[in-house]
């Protein structure tokens, strides 16, 4: 079986009343080729196409906020202008994003592990951090501080 059929059995299992289109599977099967990476809903949509099916990207954003709800897919906003989507992974990673070189810094999961303890506890909220990025200043940057008129620069272009 198929790491693919594998998810879509879950999914099934997941929710009994999902259809599995032809559409949503193609959307699934474009995350899967490249498990470990970000996506783009442009770059979802580019690699449906090559399957010569042509989705718009409010169709592949519907699929995708569809498998994020389902706990398939993670959405996060790592400052790029466009969200990414990563599958759900085992364990999550999260992300520290530089706002001032754009570095991004691979955070281990343990570390939420506190925070999520204190969420379930203090407010009943059964948090999913399956994906976080925190934006703020890299090591590098703080020691080589920049003026403030760099971090603008693409306002000014
Ligand atoms: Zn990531
Ligand atoms: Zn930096």
């Amino acid at each position: 079986m198929s790491d693919l059929d594998r998810l879509l059995d879950e999914l099934r299992q997941r929710r009994p009343s999902t259809r599995i289109t032809t559409q949503r599977r193609l959307v699934l099967e474009a995350l899967m080729a490249d498990p470990a990476r970000h996506h783009t809903c442009e770059d979802v949509a580019a690699a449906v196409a090559q399957h010569g099916v042509k989705l718009d990207q409010s169709t592949v954003y519907r699929i995708l906020q569809w498998l994020k709800n389902a706990g398939v897919v993670s959405q996060t906003d790592l400052g790029s202008g466009s969200d990414v989507y990563a599958l759900a992974g085992h364990p999550p990673h999260h992300h520290l994003v530089c706002l001032h070189c754009g570095a991004i810094i691979d955070v281990d999961d343990a570390i939420f592990a506190g925070l999520r303890r204190t969420l379930q506890l203090a407010y009943r909220f059964e948090p999913r951090i399956e994906h976080f990025a925190i934006f703020g200043m890299c090591q590098a940057c703080q020691e080589h501080p920049r003026t403030e008129d760099d971090t603008f620069e693409d306002e000014m272009a």
